[in-house]
C-alpha cells in the first residue's frame, strides 16, 4: 500500500450512513470517493464524488471502481467475495485485508480463529440439521442461542431457545442455513473497543464504550464504560491481538461481553467503522472515521484520546421523526444520514450529548 497524497480517490463499496460519515471524514484531509451500492438515493452517494450504481458483484462497475481508485475499502462486512477477488484480480489496493472481511461472514470461522489465537468466545458448536442441534443443546446447555453463520446482523437471523420444545421452531428459523449454537451468556454489560491499525502494524485504541441493545439493535452507546481499569487495559489488548493477527489495516470494531466476575469475551467483530464508535465524531480529536481514512491511506494515525464523556443515542425509525426537538435541545449534537424512507428498526440518525471528562 502506498501512501496516498490528498487529491487522491477512495472507493467504498457499501453507501449507507458508515461509507457517508467515511466520505465525510475523506473529504476534511482532502480526498474523494466514489461509491458502489445498488441503492442510487444511499446516504453516501448524496454526498460523494460520485456514485455508481450497481449490484456488488457487477464486473463492469467493480472494474470501473477499480480503475478511478486509489484504494478501496467497505463499510459493511458481507461484501460479496467474487467482488473482493475481481478487485484483487484488477490489481485495486483493498483495504482492510479480504482475510478480516472472510473471517468476520462466518460465524463459525470467526469463532475458530479467535479461539485459536487464544481469545475467548461464548461455547459454540456448529448446527448444519436438527440432530446436530439436539447434539449441541446436550454439550452447551440451555438457554442458548442458535445463529445463522452468514449474513446475520442486527440480532436479524437469531433464535434464542429456551426449553427443547423450542428446538424445532428454533431449527425452522435458520431456514436450513449452517448454524451456530452459542451459548447464552449472562453478562453485566457488554462493551465495543474501536481499534486502529495503521500500515506499519502500530495500533490505537479508543476508550471502551458500554453498549446497550434492544432486540438485537444498538440503542445507545456511553463513554466510559464503566468496567474497571483493568477490564478496559485487557479489552484494548484483545483488541490490538486481534488486530495484529489479522495483518489489518483500518478501523476494526471489536464487541466483547463482560461478565459478573469481570471476564471478557469476544462476541463478533466488524472490519470496518462501526456504529458503536460514533461518539468518537464529536467527543475526541479525531474519529473512528478519519482514521479508518489515514489508516488506508497509509497516513500517520490520529490520536484517540477524548476530550469528554459522552453518551450517542441511536434514531432508529420514527425516532428520527423528532428531529425538531433534537435539534433544539441544547447540547444535542444531531447526525441525520439523509434517508428518505423510515421503516421499524431502520437506523435513521444518532444523537450524542457530551459531558465533561
Ligand atoms: P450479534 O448479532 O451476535 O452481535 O448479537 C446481537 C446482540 O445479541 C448482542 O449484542 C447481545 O446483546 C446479544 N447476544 C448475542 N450473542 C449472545 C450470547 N451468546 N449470549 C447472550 N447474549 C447474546
Amino acid at each position: 500500500m502506498k501512501t496516498l497524497s490528498p487529491g487522491a480517490t477512495i472507493g467504498i463499496l457499501g453507501g449507507g450512513q458508515l461509507g457517508r460519515m467515511l466520505a465525510m471524514a475523506a473529504s476534511r484531509l482532502g480526498f474523494s470517493c466514489i461509491i458502489l451500492d445498488p441503492d442510487e438515493n444511499c446516504p453516501a452517494g448524496k454526498i460523494a464524488r460520485a456514485m455508481i450504481c450497481a449490484d456488488y458483484d457487477d464486473e463492469t462497475a467493480l472494474a470501473a471502481l477499480s480503475a478511478q481508485c486509489d484504494v478501496i475499502t467497505y463499510e459493511f462486512e458481507n461484501v460479496p467475495a467474487h467482488a473482493v477477488a475481481f478487485l484483487q484480480a484488477a490489481g485495486s489496493a483493498l483495504a482492510p485485508p479480504p482475510k478480516a472481511l472472510a473471517i468476520s461472514q462466518d460465524r463459525l470461522h470467526e469463532k475458530n480463529f479467535l479461539q485459536d489465537i487464544g481469545v475467548s468466545t461464548a461455547p459454540y458448536q456448529p448446527v448444519n440439521n436438527e440432530s446436530d442441534l439436539q447434539n449441541a443443546i446436550e454439550a452447551l446447555g440451555l438457554p442458548a442461542l442458535l445463529k445463522t453463520r452468514r449474513l446475520g446482523y442486527d440480532g436479524k437471523g437469531q433464535a434464542l431457545i429456551k426449553n427443547k420444545n423450542g428446538l424445532a421452531k428454533g431449527w425452522k428459523a435458520m431456514q436450513g442455513m449452517s448454524s451456530i449454537l452459542e451459548g447464552f451468556i449472562d453478562f453485566a454489560f457488554e462493551i465495543s473497543v474501536i481499534t486502529v491499525r495503521g500500515k506499519d502494524g502500530n495500533s490505537k485504541t479508543y476508550h471502551p464504550a458500554r453498549n446497550l441493545h434492544a432486540g438485537g439493535i444498538l440503542r445507545r452507546s456511553i463513554v466510559p464504560s464503566g468496567a474497571s481499569p483493568e477490564i478496559i487495559a485487557e479489552a484494548r489488548s484483545i483488541a490490538i491481538k486481534i488486530a495484529d493477527a489479522l495483518d489489518y489495516v483500518g478501523v476494526l470494531g471489536i464487541e466483547f461481553f463482560v461478565s459478573k466476575d469481570g471476564a471478557l469475551m469476544v462476541n463478533e467483530f466488524a472490519p470496518r467503522v462501526h456504529n458503536s464508535g460514533h461518539w468518537t465524531v464529536e467527543a475526541c480529536g479525531i474519529s473512528q472515521f478519519e482514521n479508518h481514512i489515514r489508516a488506508i491511506a497509509a497516513w500517520p494515525l490520529g490520536d484517540t484520546a477524548r476530550h469528554s464523556n459522552c453518551e450517542m443515542e441511536n434514531l432508529i425509525g420514527e425516532d428520527a421523526a423528532n428531529w425538531p426537538a433534537l435539534a433544539a435541545e441544547p447540547g444535542a449534537l444531531l447526525t441525520l444520514y439523509g434517508k428518505r424512507h423510515q421503516r421499524p428498526g431502520r437506523k435513521m440518525g444518532h444523537v450524542t450529548r457530551l459531558k465533561p471528562l
